[in-house]
Formats: C-alpha cells, sequence, structure tokens
C-alpha cells in the first residue's frame, strides 16, 4: 500500500469515471484529487444501465452491494411493437446474467451511483473531492504537470481529465474534436413510478421498436422511478447536453400514432430533456507524457450498445493496474491506454453500427417486428452481439 503513497494523481472531473479511477487508485495506496466544476456532487437525474462487466468493477472495489441496495435488478427483457404493443419476451436477464456473466445487469440512477462511489472515496481521503474547481488547462514537464483552476493551479505526478465529452483537458493535448450529427435525438425522462399504470410497473427492461424511433424504460431506485429514452430522426437539437429541456407536447408530437403506454410515459414526465446524438471517430491514442483521458473525454461513444458508462468504469480500474504496474508515470499511462483503445474503439464503432438498428422500416408490423426479433434476438445473435462485452475482466486483461 506505501510504495505509491507519494505519488500524486489528479483528476479532472468528479463524474462517473472521475470518481471511479479516484476510488481505484485510493484503493492501491496512491494519493488523488478530483476536481469538480460543479457545486454539489449530484449526477443528472437519469438512469444507466450497467451491465455485468461494469458491475464486476463496482464489485471489486466494494461498493457493488451498496449500489445493488439502491437500484433494480431487471429480471426481464422484451421488446414491444411501436403501436399494437405487441410484445416479445426475451430473456430471463437476471438470472442469465448471474449464471453466465457472475455478475448481475443493474439499472441505476445515476446520483445512486454517484454518491455510493462518492461516500467510497471520501471514506479512505475526506478531502480528495474538491467542488466548484472548474478546470481550464495544464501544462507538464519532466517532472510534474499543473493543472490550472479558475481560482488557482496545483500540482502532482500525472493528470487524468475525466471531463467528459467537452473535455478541456483532451483538447489541451490534442485540440478541437470535430464531432458529427447522426440526424438523431434523444429524449429523456424520469417518471415517478406511482404515476404509472400497474402493469407498466415491472422489473423488465422493455425496448419498443417502431420505424424511425425507439423507445427503452427501465425500473430505477429501487422501483420508485421509471427511466424514459425515446430516440428519434431529428437534427434540428445540435447540443450534446444533459440540460437541454424539451416539452411534454413536443415530445408527444414526435411519437405520434405510438401505443398509450408511450404516450402515457411521456405524460407522467415532468420534463422531457434532448440530447443530440453526435458520433465521433475513435481516437488512436490519448496519452501524452503525465496526462492521460479516461471515459467520454477519451472515447464518447453513442448509447446504443449502452457501454458509455460502463468503459469509464472498467478505464479507471485498468489506469490504477497500469499505475501500479510501473512507475515510470509516462510509460504507465501509455500502458493503461494499450490495454484499452482496441476494446473501446470496437464499442464506439459498435454503437455507431448500431445506429439504426431499431428504426427499419421492417419494424412496422407485428410480421415485420416477428421476424426481426428471430433473426436478431435469438440466443446465437443475442451471445455474438454481448458476451464478448460481458466476459471482460478488468482484474485479468494484460496490461
Ligand atoms: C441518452 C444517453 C443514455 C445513456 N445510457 C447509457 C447506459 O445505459 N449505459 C452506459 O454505460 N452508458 C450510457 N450512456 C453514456 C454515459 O452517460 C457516459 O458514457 C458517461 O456518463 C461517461 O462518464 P464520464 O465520467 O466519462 O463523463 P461525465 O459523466 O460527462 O462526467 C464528466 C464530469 O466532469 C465534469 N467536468 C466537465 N468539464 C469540467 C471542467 N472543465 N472542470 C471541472 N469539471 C469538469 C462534469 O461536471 C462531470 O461531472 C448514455 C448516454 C446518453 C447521452
Amino acid at each position: 500500500m506505501m510504495r505509491n503513497s507519494k505519488t500524486h494523481i489528479l483528476i479532472a472531473g468528479g463524474g462517473i469515471g472521475g470518481l471511479t479511477a479516484a476510488l481505484a487508485l485510493l484503493k492501491r495506496g496512491f494519493d488523488v484529487d478530483v476536481y469538480e466544476q460543479a457545486s454539489e456532487l449530484k449526477e443528472v437525474g437519469a438512469g444507466v444501465q450497467l451491465s455485468p462487466n461494469g458491475n464486476r468493477v463496482l464489485f471489486e472495489l466494494g461498493v457493488g452491494e451498496a449500489l445493488m441496495a439502491l437500484s433494480c435488478e431487471a429480471t426481464g427483457k422484451e421488446i414491444r411493437l411501436w403501436n399494437s404493443g405487441h410484445t416479445w419476451k426475451l430473456f430471463d436477464l437476471g438470472a442469465v446474467s448471474v449464471a453466465r456473466y457472475g455478475y448481475p445487469y443493474l439499472t441505476v440512477y445515476r446520483p445512486d451511483l454517484i454518491e455510493v462511489l462518492a461516500q467510497a472515496v471520501r471514506a479512505i481521503k475526506p478531502d480528495a473531492i474538491h467542488l466548484k474547481a472548474h478546470v481550464l488547462g495544464f501544462t507538464q514537464d519532466a517532472h510534474s504537470v499543473t493543472l490550472q483552476l479558475e481560482n488557482g493551479t496545483v500540482q502532482g505526478d500525472a493528470l487524468i481529465g475525466a471531463d467528459g465529452v467537452h473535455s478541456v483537458i483532451r483538447q489541451g493535448l490534442f485540440g478541437a474534436d470535430e464531432p458529427e450529427h447522426t440526424g438523431l435525438m434523444a429524449w429523456r425522462g424520469v417518471i415517478p413510478m406511482e404515476r404509472l399504470p400497474e402493469h407498466l410497473r415491472r422489473p423488465v427492461g422493455t425496448n419498443w421498436v417502431g420505424p424511425g424511433a425507439h423507445v427503452v424504460n427501465y425500473p430505477l431506485h429501487g422501483g420508485a422511478l421509471m427511466n424514459f429514452i425515446g430516440v428519434v430522426e431529428r437534427s434540428d437539437i445540435p447540443v450534446e447536453s444533459w440540460s437541454v429541456r424539451g416539452s411534454q407536447d413536443d415530445c408527444l408530437k414526435d411519437f405520434a400514432g405510438w401505443h398509450d403506454d408511450v404516450q402515457r410515459m411521456i405524460q407522467a414526465t415532468d420534463t422531457p430533456f434532448k440530447w443530440a446524438l453526435m458520433q465521433r471517430a475513435p481516437m488512436a491514442r490519448w496519452s501524452e507524457g503525465r496526462v492521460s483521458l479516461l471515459g467520454d473525454a477519451c472515447h464518447p461513444t453513442l448509447p446504443f450498445l449502452a457501454q458509455g458508462a460502463v468503459m469509464a468504469l472498467e478505464d479507471g480500474f485498468i489506469l490504477a493496474r497500469a499505475l501500479e504496474a510501473d512507475t515510470d508515470i509516462a510509460k504507465a499511462l501509455r500502458r493503461y491506454e494499450a490495454a484499452r483503445l482496441e476494446r473501446t474503439r470496437r464499442i464506439v464503432q459498435g454503437a455507431a453500427d448500431n445506429t439504426k438498428r431499431f428504426h427499419n422500416p421492417e419494424l412496422a408490423s407485428v410480421e415485420g417486428a416477428s421476424a426481426y426479433v428471430d433473426r436478431e434476438w435469438n440466443e446465437e445473435r443475442v451471445r455474438q452481439r454481448y458476451d464478448w462485452l460481458f466476459t471482460y475482466d478488468v482484474t485479468q486483461v494484460p496490461i
């Protein structure tokens, strides 16, 4: 433990990735400080699906049980048809996930995940998380790295940019990126469960499929909340942000003709938010000297494999292993990057390839949708699509 106690790691951004990295590093004896621009450590009120490969990280870090107590373990997965509501039950996600991959598949309220991670970080180093700490940039030399904050500077041995899709640290390393609009937009909202009819209050993940749009809904926060995401083909919203408000009327217009259950979920959402879905080519590298990136800062991905946050969890764990394995910081960061590049590239590409998977015109009818479910959701195809993702073991991958 004491071997790393003098190595001081600065982390820009206290989101899912930044806090996971902080916890993994603190547990290996590093000194860590996290600089988060927000004045409170609260995540956006939205849901996130955490597949077993991500939950393995959380259990390895000792926070799995605490998170499970606050989350939902989706027992099943189903597909429903956009207009008739016809339902295809797919599989028992809960039991299958644990039996096959060793860890559950959880649907999680983001503030719960942040709370659990932050508590674990503070239990090791009470003052590790600095709020209202807006990062402006950095400089580095052969001996140290200096982080520039709005209200001063701090020095450390390494800097990790975990500052999300609009990363200042990435920009400092490689300049501005050039995202491409996919022509898609995600509506999202969180609904108090008691506002929904009984038949929707189930621990099941549902994918609604239709022509030109799809909806995903799943329970959160011990079943007290329902997460709603509706992806539509729209290019008029150019901003990637968790805080762009929309209106129920606008959202209802996008789902005109969809099943009553979809309409009810939209009507029960206080404020639906909009997120423009942008695409970026995978980066060829993301470390330079004593500075590296993790999570959305280096491999932002479309949500069509539900792996963005999970990749940030994996990154944090592997980063800590790499820094422990090599006392030369620059070499350690290159080893971390090398261990993560191919997997994250595959995920970014796979999610992009999935962009219109659910928007196929054949999904307009029961017959077309049945053929689609048989083809895309049979056991063999599901394994082909997900086994390589879910079996990844952060404790074993070579570094
Ligand atoms: C609609 C939608 C649905 C999704 N669903 C899923 C899903 O089901 N499963 C999944 O795994 N992923 C999902 N994702 C992806 C997931 O949200 C991201 O991949 C994940 O949040 C990335 O975590 P991060 O810590 O890298 O970045 P972020 O969560 O963006 O955190 C970055 C942090 O850095 C802080 N910050 C930024 N700039 C600065 C600065 N200059 N100074 C200081 N602090 C700064 C921010 O305030 C924030 O706290 C989804 C994404 C979207 C848009």
